[in-house]
């Protein structure tokens, strides 16, 4: 996927046609892939025999939607409702960095403490219509 001028991505998106796959679950906290992993007709196979799987443990990341999501005010209310770093302790210094880090809507709005929470926002992938 070729870096858009002002593209900021959602780290925990639907998974959705143009969909990455950011990370999975793991130990009750996101792991990330070191490099972006597109979904090529092979993984949406796999994503659509698994879906119960996929909803649970998989991480999906999409440009966005700004306006058109429920979360977004003037800015992505989700990383705004994180008040202190998280409740496991991490160091900011030790957080491993993503693969959209630096596109991405909730570091764009709250830089680490961002991705000190990101990694365990665990809820479920809702939509898949990848
Ligand atoms: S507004 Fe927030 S939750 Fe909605 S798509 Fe953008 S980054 Fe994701």
């Amino acid at each position: 996927m070729k870096k858009k001028k002002n593209i900021r991505f959602c780290p925990n998106s639907d998974a959705l046609k143009g969909s990455l796959v950011l990370g999975y679950v793991e130990n009750e906290k996101v792991e990330y892939f070191n490099e972006k992993v597109y979904v090529d007709k092979n993984l949406k196979a796999i994503i659509k025999n698994k879906e119960n799987e996929v909803r649970k443990y998989i991480r999906f990341t999409h440009p966005c939607m700004k306006s058109s999501c429920k979360h977004w005010n003037n800015k992505c209310q989700i990383p705004e409702s994180f008040s202190s770093l998280n409740n496991k302790g991490d160091e900011l210094n030790t957080l491993k960095k993503c693969v959209i880090q630096d596109e991405c809507q909730w570091f764009s709005q709250r830089s680490y403490q961002a991705c000190a929470n990101c990694q365990y926002i665990l809820n479920y992938t809702k939509d898949i219509t990848i």
